[in-house]
């Protein structure tokens, strides 16, 4: 238990206060004279009494309680909690770009247009697509935009068709996008290998079927070495192909999807671009399409005039409409060009690579210690297994909550779904040799707690706050706000 028990929440006390002010020097009046009755709430009571510094110390201290990028490794496999470069922050906070007002004529923000065009035209060269909108507010947001253009291409051919292939090592998203977009979802089995088995998608893709959605590389970290092949198939039926670009922290630089024959594709800015995320947003999810989709993008497109000039189009009359209020999260289009800027295309190469071989080294580092069910080269992240330490009745996430013991955040457990007891590591191109080792190390060390002293594990962690938390009940009844009097100390 910590330090300080009984003050570590509640700092409270009757007629404290962070500021003094002078005397009055004009008449006092009621709120109620200014605000009007309306505006004035009799019932707002129980603020906090409290000094500037029990304030400072207040947050500072809760902060310390978290865990973060800023502190060390983050090895949350498919979510890439990269370094956000401080650059980022300094040009998204630019006087110019934050005071501008969506509402403002498109003559007087030319600069923030200007951003928004090059952020464009940077991640259409990255991708190799022809057209894109900056719309999503996430990558969830982006698969939704993107299947209801297949839907409308397809209804324009003259039939919407019914289901969309996915491979059972999706991401949850895409089955509840599918589902959203009015699609039934159809599983795709996986091969041995842990990839997209062809003979099974020749036999799935029918001309019920409106398209593929594939993750590549996928969630096991395994590049689909047959995505032209894909493509095909899917073509000569007729249907589209999804890409969901989550994993592109693989590729930049190195693979466009727009080469492999992929139709329809979304990128996570707040992943792979180094956008800050994990705190639930604002994110942003571009989508971006091969010419045929073009004329169904979300409204408005931003272009640039033949004079120069970037101008919002509404003149889409075949666009699935709007998807996000003005221009969705235009912080996170500066974010993301800063970051490619900064780098420019050798440094984004160069990311790309070291992510890669920091999962290589990863996995190759920890085979001996954990079962390693799928092993193919990894590209972004790599999957292991709790199969050897479940004999001793340890599970991933009692191995994920011991990491904590040894100071790291935990890798994402139990996921991709077809890997029982999954541990999904992603170091992301931020950690160097020497975190890595000390990551591994005390996986390694887990692994013989595992057989030695099961307990310590199953109990942990042992040197947080709180232990285990009922995850459900805090995703069900979430408790956001702490009264005072509240029996029970936020944790
Ligand atoms: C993160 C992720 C998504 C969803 O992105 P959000 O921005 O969280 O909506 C979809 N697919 C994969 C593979 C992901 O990793």
């Amino acid at each position: 238990m910590t330090r300080n028990e009984g003050l570590i929440f509640e700092r409270s006390s009757p007629g404290k206060t962070g500021a003094e002010l002078g005397p009055l020097d004009v008449p006092p009046v009621e709120p109620e004279e200014v605000l009007g009755k309306e505006f004035c709430r009799p019932d707002v009571e129980g603020f906090p009494e409290v000094s500037e510094l029990d304030v400072i110390r207040h947050f500072t201290r809760l902060s310390t309680w978290n865990y973060s990028i800023d502190v060390g490794i983050y090895p949350l496999g498919s979510c890439t909690m990269k370094y956000n470069p401080r650059i980022n922050e300094v040009v998204a906070r630019l006087e110019g770009l934050v005071s501008d007002h969506p509402y403002a004529p498109e003559g007087l923000v030319q600069g923030c247009l200007r951003v928004l065009a090059e952020t464009q035209r940077a991640l259409l060269e990255i991708t190799g697509m022809d057209a894109i909108s900056l719309q999503p507010a996430a990558g969830a947001q982006g698969e939704l935009t993107g299947l209801l253009m297949m839907r409308a291409w397809l209804e324009e051919k003259g039939n919407p068709r019914r289901y969309v292939l996915i491979p059972d090592s999706a991401h949850g998203t895409n089955p509840a996008s599918v589902t959203i977009s009015g699609y039934a979802v159809r599983n795709l089995k996986s091969n041995a290998r842990g990839c997209v088995d062809l003979a099974e998608l020749q036999h799935a893709m029918t001309e019920e079927v409106a398209g593929l959605m594939l993750t590549n590389p996928n969630t096991l970290g395994i590049f689909e070495e047959q995505i032209r092949e894909i493509c095909e198939i899917v073509h000569r039926k007729g249907g589209l192909v999804y890409m969901d670009g989550a994993n592109m922290n693989a590729l930049v630089g190195v693979a466009r999807p727009g080469d492999f024959g992929v139709d329809v594709m979304h990128l996570n800015l707040h992943k792979t671009f180094s956008t800050p995320h994990g705190g639930g947003g604002p994110g942003s999810g571009p989508v971006a399409v091969k010419k045929i989709l073009e004329p169904y993008l979300p409204s408005p497109t931003v272009e640039e005039a033949a004079d120069g000039s970037v101008r919002f189009n509404s003149e889409r009359p075949k666009s699935i409409g709007r998807v996000r209020a003005f221009y969705g999260n235009f912080g996170m289009a500066v974010r993301a060009l800063a970051y490619i800027l900064a780098y420019g295309a050798e440094g984004l190469r160069q990311a790309t690579e070291d992510a890669v071989l920091n999962a290589n080294y990863v996995k190759n580092r920890l085979q001996d210690s954990y079962e390693l069910p799928y092993d193919a080269p990894s590209m972004h992240e790599c999957v292991f297994s709790d199969r050897r330490q479940a004999a001793h009745g340890v599970r991933t996430v009692d191995i994920a909550k011991r990491l904590i013991d040894y100071g790291f955040h935990p890798y994402t457990t139990s996921f991709p779904l077809i890997v029982p007891g999954a541990m999904m590591i992603e170091p992301t191109e931020s950690a160097d040799r020497a975190e890595l080792d000390a990551f591994i190390d005390a996986l390694k060390a887990i692994a013989r707690e595992a057989e030695e002293d099961p307990d310590c594990v199953l109990t942990a962690p042992h040197t947080t706050r709180v232990a285990r938390l009922d995850e459900v009940a805090a995703a069900r009844k979430p408790v956001l706000r702490w009264k005072p009097g509240s029996a029970e100390e936020p944790v």
